[in-house]
């Protein structure tokens, strides 16, 4: 497969300009074989600055249209996006390594966010609230926030913005959107596409989506620019640790979406085959390289000895290789330094008593690109790096006997994001959801921590960073809110009996 062809053919049938792919100076590699496939141009501050200049000034007119109307750009969007899937999930494998159907499901995503908008356009409802003063009326009304600034990481390079911006916009705001500097040719066919749609429209005002192209220096113009009230910040902890504070310190809002150490327990009474296949997919899918990867497991010990030998198995024939040809279900890791941290782990786990199945690199291709077999570490117990989120296929798998120090040691890390049981017994399922149960923003029971769907509020606790986005009432941190209270009567009463005659 001739990758750097097949990335520019892709790009310019996406509607990208073929000028865009050469001569500046950030050069995109696909991990499917390490080769660079183009180099673009990044941003610079004062370029980045004037895009938010003119994203803001679109947010003023934006703001005026009714919402409905709003959601028939976001229609718009995800009629497009039907129409670019496949050349658009074909290059979301390309860019960052995921099977087909995993780069066709992440385009399906951003489909079903924009259905949802939709709907949304139609609702963005307020309480009414009964006030205690007589010829009163309060209520809730939400209006449109501004600029928001959407930062993603790699590994979902189009399904995170798509969460953000579609809500952004229905909810009558515009976005700037700063990708992953290792996954920015996805985010320039996305704005070719969302150009299609604005065109179709017909009178949108124009900067309602602006794409910075830029490393880590831009984003961080996005952070501190005072015209962008809503960061939508994803990846990692670290990368929260910078953002969080900078945006406080100007008291900008901020949905951090961070890093994932997720675990799942396995209880006596599990069904053994599907939680077999549940962890599978969710700690060797997608190489590991996802926020909501398994990365932990509990197992009883009355089970252990059955399910741990068949996901050794399951480790050892597992096809590993380029996803695009032959088939394989896992793919490459993004790049040297993510292959990096995975041994560093791997020889950390076994200095701590940890004994792997798997983890070798796996040779495909040219030496630029790097696939590993996943890793299964038996631990005797918790300890680094086991608590710590190493991003590459490592699943650390721990014996327990008792449910409640099993629930405690789930609990003991960092990170908050995602987690599951597999069980048939109603009250350890019930306690694993109940308020002394996982910690997580997302607990699941028999079925895996990851392949969440955009219907329900995304985002996790702890250092994982507390920001929802997606779906459910996850729209309202787009908005701002007012509380109104209307007096219709003739007279002037003042709340908690007050009295103030002047
Ligand atoms: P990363 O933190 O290296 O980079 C993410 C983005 O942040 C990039 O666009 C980068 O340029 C930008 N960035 C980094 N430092 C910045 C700063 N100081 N100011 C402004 N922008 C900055 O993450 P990554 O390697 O691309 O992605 C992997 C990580 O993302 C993992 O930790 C994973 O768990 C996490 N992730 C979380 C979610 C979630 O929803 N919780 C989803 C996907 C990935």
């Amino acid at each position: 497969m001739d990758v750097k062809k097949e990335t520019a053919d892709l790009l310019v049938k996406l509607g990208v300009d073929a000028a865009a792919l050469s001569g500046g100076t950030m050069p995109s590699y696909s991990p499917l074989t390490g080769e660079k496939v183009a180099d673009l141009s990044p941003v610079s501050s004062s370029d980045a600055a004037k895009a938010i200049e003119e994203a803001d000034a679109a947010f003023r007119q934006w703001r005026l249209v009714p919402a409905p109307r709003r959601g028939e750009l976001v229609r718009l969007l995800g009629e497009e996006l039907r129409a670019a899937k496949s050349d658009l999930g074909r290059l979301v494998s390309i860019e960052a390594g995921k099977i087909p159907s995993e780069g066709l499901g992440e385009v399906q995503e951003m489909i079903d966010i924009c259905d949802f908008a939709v709907g949304l356009s139609r609702q963005l409802y307020g309480l009414t609230i009964a006030s205690e003063r007589p010829g009163h009326r309060m209520m809730e009304t939400w209006h449109p926030l501004g600029v928001v600034g959407v930062i993603s990481a790699f590994n979902f390079p189009v399904a995170v913005w798509s969460w953000n911006a579609a809500l952004a916009l229905v909810c009558g705001n515009s976005v700037v959107w700063k990708p992953s500097e290792k996954s920015s040719l996805t985010a320039l066919a996305c704005e070719a596409i969302f150009a299609r749609a604005v065109e179709r429209f017909g009178d949108a005002p124009a900067g309602l989506l602006k794409v910075l192209i830029g490393d880590r220096a831009v984003g961080e113009v996005l952070v501190d620019h005072a015209k962008v009230p809503l960061v939508s910040a994803t990846g990692s902890t670290r990368m929260g640790r910078e953002v969080g504070p900078r945006l406080a310190k100007r008291f900008a809002r901020a949905i951090l979406e961070l890093g994932g150490n997720n675990a799942g327990i396995v209880c006596p009474s599990a069904d053994l085959d599907m939680a077999l296949r549940a962890i599978a997919f969710g700690a060797m899918g997608t190489a590991g390289q996802r926020c909501t990867t398994m990365r932990r497991l509990f197992v009883h010990e009355s089970v252990y000895d059955d399910l741990v030998p068949r996901l050794k198995k399951a480790y050892e024939s597992v096809s590993v290789g380029n996803p695009l040809e032959g088939g394989a279900l896992v793919g490459p890791l993004i790049d040297e330094a993510a292959y990096k941290g995975m041994t560093g782990a791997l020889e950390k786990a076994q200095a701590a008593g940890g004994a792997v199945t798997g983890g070798e690199r796996v040779e495909v291709g040219p030496d630029t690109a790097f696939y590993v077999r996943p890793a299964l570490v038996e631990m005797p117990k918790q300890v680094a790096p086991v608590t710590e989120e190493t991003f590459a296929p490592i699943l650390y798998v721990m014996k327990y006997s008792d449910f409640d120090a099993a629930i405690a040691d789930h609990n003991a890390v960092g990170a908050g994001l995602s987690s599951s049981i597999f069980t048939l017994d109603v009250r350890e399922a019930e306690r694993f959801l109940s308020a002394d149960g996982s910690d997580c923003g997302i607990a699941n029971v028999n079925i895996g921590t990851s392949g969440a769907e955009i219907g329900g509020a995304f985002g996790g606790e702890k250092e994982t960073g507390g920001g929802r986005e997606s779906g459910s009432d996850a729209w309202k941190a787009y908005m701002r809110r007012a509380t109104n209270t209307v007096n219709y009567s003739t007279v002037l009463p003042l709340a908690q009996g007050v009295s103030f005659d002047i």
